[in-house]
């Protein structure tokens, strides 16, 4: 949608097929985060030695389904591969930069849209329960500082004074004062809304299924018609690899599936964002609920709800905030975050004859980066000067 309205800002003809509504892919649910602090590459080699062991583990925050499916353990390699300190260093650098910008595309998305999407910047608190994980965030305050991102080191006192809705035990944290949250859903709304001002056309509950690819103006098989594109912007999310089989070439995409629930607003209700750290739980306290997520599983499409995980994310929340002994859901929702191998989002002119260009691959960044992502690939389709170095996001690395 972000890179719809930069589009025709530009005065490009865009009319967007979307299969359902749109904003009801993984953006409609999700943790809402517009925050730089927690923007990095998901090929992390910090992460690598403690995913294996959470692998065994049926709860914790990190699952990869077991299956022998020769596509998927080939992304599994490739995955590993990427793991390297130099190659996670340098993605770090670029996806930081491209989060930090986009907050503040954010920020005025807020303040010229008709669509309140309750965009508050009052920062984002991790909270640490146990002092070996405080200590080794030291490295990433580095990489954060280096890239302009503010961190303010809080003792245990500090937290418990300044954010009272964190009750359960902790050694401190630390608070990034340029994060901002929102309504996730409401926010694609928003940039719904300004592409509909700017004349893009819509075409929901539209299924494109078949693409040709005999070397004229590509056409489009669509659940409802046939149509004509001089230029194709790939943003389908975790179902990218199937528009990639469609246009010949592989685009490993895959789902990592991570869970979300709306509750009553907690007593007291966060002043800001958290992130109970080693419980993998995010927390954005809406303006009438609050909303906790977490989990990724490694899953491909499979939409199923496991209960054991949910209730993980349940339980991580009651430990450190005050929700009750047994919270009853508005809401349990669940995504597939679009994953690369290489953690990457993939942002540019795709491999091939030229007119498909690819905007997916954000993993758990898709809503902090969106603003920026629209510009970029808007700046790249139009021949203007990019924003970001278009590098770190080439979408012809696949
Ligand atoms: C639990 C959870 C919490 C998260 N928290 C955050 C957060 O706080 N901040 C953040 O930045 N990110 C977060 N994420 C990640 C974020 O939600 C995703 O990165 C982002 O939503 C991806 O957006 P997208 O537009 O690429 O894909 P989607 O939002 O999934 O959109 C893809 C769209 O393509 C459509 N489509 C697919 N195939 C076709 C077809 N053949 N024809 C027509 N239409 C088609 C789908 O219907 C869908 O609407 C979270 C994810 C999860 C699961």
């Amino acid at each position: 949608m972000a890179s719809a309205v930069e589009l025709a800002k530009r005065g490009v003809q865009v009319t967007v097929v979307e299969r359902d509504e749109v904003g009801r892919g993984c953006s409609y649910g999700n943790a809402g985060w517009l925050t730089p602090s927690q923007a990095f590459p998901l090929a992390n080699p910090a992460m690598l030695l403690k995913s294996f062991k959470w692998m065994l583990d049926p709860e914790s925050p990190l699952y990869i389904q077991p299956r022998l499916d020769p596509a998927f353990l080939r992304w599994l390699l490739e995955f590993l591969l990427a793991s390297r300190k130099a190659k996670f260093d340098r993605g770090a650098t670029a996806l930081l930069e491209l989060c930090r910008v986009s907050t503040d595309l954010w920020e005025d998305v807020a303040k010229r849209s008709t669509v309140d999407f309750g965009f508050e910047r009052h920062g984002l608190l991790a909270v640490y329960e146990k002092p070996d994980s405080l200590d080794a965030a030291k490295g990433m305050i580095e990489t954060l500082a280096a890239a302009g991102i503010p961190a303010q080191r809080w003792t245990a006192d500090d937290v418990r004074e300044k954010e009272p809705a964190i009750i359960g035990k902790t050694v401190g944290g630390y608070f990034y004062p340029d994060d901002a949250h929102c309504e996730p859903f409401q926010a694609v709304k928003a940039l719904k809304a300004e592409a509909e001002s700017l004349g893009v056309t819509f075409l929901e509950h539209t299924e494109v299924f078949d693409i040709s690819n005999d070397g004229g103006p590509r056409r489009l098989k669509t659940t409802r018609g046939e149509m004509k594109a001089e230029h194709l912007v790939v943003a389908t999310g975790p179902w990218s690899e199937a528009l990639g089989k469609m246009l010949g070439f592989r685009l490993p995409v895959i789902g990592a599936k991570g869970y979300s629930l709306v509750l009553p607003p907690a007593t007291p209700h966060p002043k800001r964002s958290i992130y109970l750290i080693e419980r993998k739980v995010a927390v954005n306290p809406h303006r009438d609920g609050l909303r906790i997520a977490g989990t990724l599983e490694l899953v491909r499409n499979d939409f199923s709800i496991n209960t054991r995980r949910v209730n993980v994310i349940v339980r991580g929340a009651k430990a450190m905030l005050n929700i009750g002994e047994a919270p009853v859901a508005r809401e349990i929702w669940r995504g597939l975050r679009p994953c690369t191998p290489d953690g990457m989002p993939a942002i540019g002119r795709a491999r091939g004859r030229g007119d498909v260009w690819l905007a997916t691959g954000h993993q758990m960044t898709g809503l902090k980066t969106a603003t920026g992502t629209g510009l970029l690939l808007a700046q790249l389709m139009t021949g203007e000067t990019p924003r970001f170095d278009p590098v770190p996001f080439r979408a012809d690395r696949y």
